[in-house]
């Protein structure tokens, strides 16, 4: 049949308004009850993510993907992308003869062919799909209708809360053993936050497998030494130094060779598990991110990692106003991630990728302030909890609400939408977890979708106590 021209946009705005001719069935027969098609999404990931379906009777919640041909769902590589891994149902307009898409366990992703169910009746409104989709994807949820009912103090309040329990939930998981401990446990959180998603798992395995305490010996040799010995371990693990580069830049080769003998040298075993994944931004490459630690361990190493980074914190004033101490903050936050301006690795990517046409900090901004939300911060705060350290406690708090968000993702951008704020009322790096904290609270919990969320009512219930505690 041909069908509006066949474009994959038509497939997923029918999906999003659910129109169809009949009750819709799988390809082996179970009858689909759509309870909620899900948030369109023209980002990565799969098109529509948080539908809710009977599958017979079963309730199923997750993502929905559409394809015109089944075969796409191969073509663009989602049998080799995690995203893809808890997809609930695959919209296809067509079967096509093949291998079945799988999902995460494994279990075949069941398929409705929607080809058969289409209405033509609906063909007017198909020549605006992309329109009818975008303003789906606009759509505020119910805790934005009511947050625009009264004033904002209500959302900002349950906002600030969600922001506050994502900190201490953090620093909970993070509790620490004796503190002695504790700088370990820094060290691993730091690696983690350098590491990206992608490479925050082989950072932490690389963290436990040369301890903080195993690099003291090579933290008091001279600058360059220590460069070479720690470099050396860690790239080696890594498998960085498997292969010699061919050609390229000599100074880049001489260091590769120069590393590679030293762990040699060191006769340690290789890195097992699954291989570091390629790719990604140039300047967020893991070498880069490693020299980045290395600078930033030998600073801080020669005086006692931990204390070192307790010092700087005492070192802000808390009781500068909020601009000044957000400033002070991040100065200090850029000057134990200072990267010595001879460090090569400013114009470099790997031993394989010839260098950057300019050369850039190996860590940035935004990357500090991930650094902050995910390791400092919890780290100190598990850290003054148990030390019933209550200026430290209060301090990493008010930075908490000062410093600057990481980059929006795609909860951030989600809640934004659904709660109808604008990316300027979020320039903290508290909005910026607080907003994930809701996502995973109420959009990501609720399975009843809007009209069952708790979220809507609370964000009331805070503006009348907040309003009644003003009168
Ligand atoms: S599920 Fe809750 S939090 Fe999500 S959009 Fe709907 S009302 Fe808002």
């Amino acid at each position: 049949m041909e069908w509006a021209g066949q474009r994959e946009v038509v497939l997923q705005a029918c999906w999003a308004r659910q129109v169809w001719t009949n009750t819709l069935k799988t390809d082996c027969g179970k009858t689909i009850a759509v309870e909620f098609a899900g948030w369109p999404n023209r980002g990565p990931g799969p098109d529509f993510s948080q539908a809710r379906l009977r599958l017979d009777g079963r309730e199923y919640q997750g993502p929905v993907e559409i394809h015109l041909s089944e075969g796409d769902w191969f073509h663009h590589g989602h049998d080799r992308d995690s995203a893809y891994g808890g997809v609930i149902l695959h919209v296809v307009l067509q079967r096509t003869p093949g291998k079945p898409a799988l999902n995460a366990q494994g279990a075949e992703i069941p398929v409705l062919c929607a080809g058969e169910f289409m209405d033509p009746f609906y063909r007017p409104w198909m020549a605006e799909a992309e329109e009818l989709l975008r303003r789906r994807e606009a759509l505020p949820g119910r805790c934005g209708v009511e947050a625009l009912k009264g004033d904002t103090e209500g959302l900002v309040r349950v906002w600030r809360r969600a922001a506050e329990a994502r900190a201490q939930n953090k620093a909970q998981r993070l509790a620490m053993g004796t503190p002695k401990e504790d700088g370990q446990k820094l060290f691993e959180e730091i690696f983690r936050s350098l590491g990206y998603r992608e490479y925050a798992q082989p950072f932490v395995e690389l963290a436990k497998q040369f301890p903080l305490e195993s690099l003291w010996g090579p933290l008091k040799l001279p600058y360059m030494k220590a460069r070479e010995e720690i470099l050396a371990r860690w790239f080696g693990w890594m498998g960085f130094l498997a292969v010699e580069p061919e050609g390229g830049d000599p100074a880049l080769l001489e260091e590769f060779r120069l590393l590679r003998s030293r762990w040699q040298g060191l006769n340690m075993p290789l890195r097992t598990g699954d291989p570091v994944p390629g790719g990604g931004r140039p300047w967020n490459a893991p070498e880069r991110r490693l020299v980045a630690m290395f600078h930033h361990v030998y600073q801080l190493g020669q005086e006692n990692y931990l204390k070192g980074w307790l010092k700087r914190l005492r070192d802000i004033d808390p009781l500068r106003n909020k601009e000044n101490l957000k400033n002070n903050a991040l100065e200090a936050l850029e000057e134990v991630f200072s990267t010595p301006r001879w460090e090569g690795w400013r114009r470099r990517v790997s031993f394989r990728l010839p260098p950057l046409g300019r050369e850039a900090d190996l860590v940035g901004v935004e990357r500090l302030a991930t650094v902050a939300a995910n390791g400092v911060i919890p780290v100190f705060l598990a850290m003054a909890r148990r030390d019933g350290d209550r200026e430290l406690e209060s301090l990493l708090y008010r930075l908490f609400h000062v410093l600057p968000p990481e980059g929006a993702n795609r909860k951030t951008k989600f809640m934004a939408e659904r709660l109808m704020i604008k990316p300027t009322t979020y320039r903290s790096l508290s909005g910026h977890q607080g907003l994930i904290q809701l996502h995973d609270d109420f959009c990501g919990a609720f399975l009843q979708g809007c009209a069952g969320c708790a979220l809507p009512a609370m964000i009331s219930q805070a503006g009348t106590v907040s309003s009644s505690s003003h009168e």
